[in-house]
């Protein structure tokens, strides 16, 4: 059922020779480009498609931030597949504008809107009445091809290529952040402070997907917080963008090429080495020092893997999630002395086996690299290859269960536990944070006489 390639160093990357795919944790591509339209400020996503395309993205929404999300939906049923989604997208694009008067309408596509072909650029400008301040960025996010990630990527590009424009220099830092925890953000705005550095977040769902409730029980209909219209349009500015998460990384790219603006596209900070290359980057970027706080915070990560370094040496951890983040956690275990012996991910990317080869030949590790597969090969390479842990979201929990082992949920959707979205696994606090998450769940369940697992 799989092909094991032999490449140098002994290291094999797993591919799925199947031609069902069996429990993928990968979503498609209006969910990303959602979520990407969601960390823009009095934006509305609107997905042109039929109801279940909204429902879907939404419900997963409701469950992992716990927060429910206002999107739009064109509707489409049979008559469109027949006349065309005009009339329904037109519609739509009215009721939005009259119910909740955002300063953004962005849309996304589907596969019913793009197998029919409808002209989505056209029909947003010629429902927009001349002069009307409103904008719409219509992404292409056809969901047989890509996921998630790749829906992300596409809306995040509209809206950098829609509206940055060339003025001022700005002595900002765009940080791209792809799909991470509100928690996440807050983290890394929080490093940015220290540092004395201004930036501007692409984009910024820190706010919008963990709103709070205001003095007299008040929540707005569009949440305050995102990122506004005017600062994308700011980040042609830019000393430079970061991506936290490289496969959202077109924007930076499209910068880079319009507007001379540098990117770094390095690994998550995540762990000592991919979190100091980090600073690093921001360091040369604006020119700014490392203060001692960011020294100390670093300090009591090391301190932290000092302090856990017999519980976790040499344990197995088998790690799945989207590309960014699991090489990132990959080379973070390395560091904390355990073993990761597979790394999986449904989105291709290409960094993603050559970030676990460079762990593997640095730590002299074996890591397993499965690429563009499932839940079902994921699960058949950790019953070879061993695992006292595996970290991943909630689609992980009847494989944990299965193979005894505890699960730390990370990633996108968690919806078996609350809070997750609230705390960061980045920088080195973020990076403490996650240490302990690990190591109590190995203790947890190794002092637990029933092996109950979490
Ligand atoms: S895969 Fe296609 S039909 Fe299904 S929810 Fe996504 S866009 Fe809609």
């Amino acid at each position: 059922m799989t092909l094991m390639n032999e490449s140098p160093a002994s290291i094999k990357t797993v591919r799925k020779t199947r031609s069902v795919t069996i429990n993928p944790p990968k979503m498609c591509q209006p969910m990303g480009a959602i979520l990407a339209y969601m960390g823009v400020h009095g934006c509305v996503p609107l997905v042109h498609g039929s109801q279940g395309c909204s429902t879907y993205p939404r419900y997963n929404i409701a469950r992992h931030f716990r927060e429910s999300a206002e999107v739009a939906v064109s509707s489409l049923a049979e008559d469109a597949a027949v006349y065309g989604g005009a009339k329904n997208l037109t519609e739509a694009i009215k009721n939005v504008k009259s119910r909740l008067n955002p300063a953004a309408i962005g849309i996304c596509t589907t596969c019913m809107s793009e197998t029919i072909g409808d002209d989505v650029k056209l029909i947003s400008k010629n429902a927009l009445t001349p002069g009307d301040a409103m904008r719409i960025f219509p992404a292409s996010t056809p969901s047989y091809v890509g996921t998630h990630l790749t829906g992300y990527d596409n809306a995040l590009r509209t809206l950098v290529e829609t509206l940055a424009v060339k003025g001022e220099p700005n002595n900002k830092i765009n940080i791209i952040t792809g799909i991470i925890n509100p928690g996440d953000i807050r983290e890394i705005k929080n490093m940015l402070r220290l540092m004395n550095v201004q930036s501007i977040f692409l984009s910024d769902i820190s706010e919008t997907l963990d709103t709070p409730i205001l003095p007299g029980g008040h929540k707005p209909v569009l949440p305050d917080g995102g990122t506004s219209l005017s600062d994308i349009a700011d980040s042609a500015n830019s000393l430079g963008t970061l991506a936290i998460c490289r496969s959202a990384g077109s924007a930076a790219t499209s910068l880079m090429k319009k507007f001379n603006v540098p990117y770094a596209p390095d690994p998550a900070p995540i762990g000592v080495i991919n979190t100091d290359r980090f600073v690093q980057n921001i360091c040369k970027l604006s020119g700014a020092m490392i203060p001692d706080e960011i020294i100390k915070e670093r300090g009591r990560l090391i301190d932290s893997l000092v302090d856990v370094h017999h519980y976790m040496y040499g344990k197995k951890v088998a790690i799945f999630g989207d590309p960014d983040l699991v090489s990132a956690i990959v080379r973070f275990c390395a560091e904390a002395g355990m073993n990761p012996t597979v790394a999986m991910t449904a989105t291709k990317h290409k960094d993603f086996a050559p970030d676990i080869k460079a762990v593997n030949t640095e730590y002299k590790t074996d890591t397993q690299i499965l690429e563009g597969t499932d839940l079902y090969e994921f699960h058949e390479v950790v019953k070879t290859h061993g695992a006292e842990l595996i970290l991943g979201n909630s689609k992980g929990k009847d494989i944990a269960d299965d193979e005894g082992v505890p699960l730390v949920r990370f990633g996108f959707p968690v919806y078996d536990r609350v809070g997750v979205y609230r705390y960061s696994i980045m920088g080195y606090n973020g990076s403490i944070y996650l240490l302990d998450q690990m190591t109590n769940a190995i203790l947890g369940h190794k002092y637990d006489p029933n092996k109950l697992h979490q």
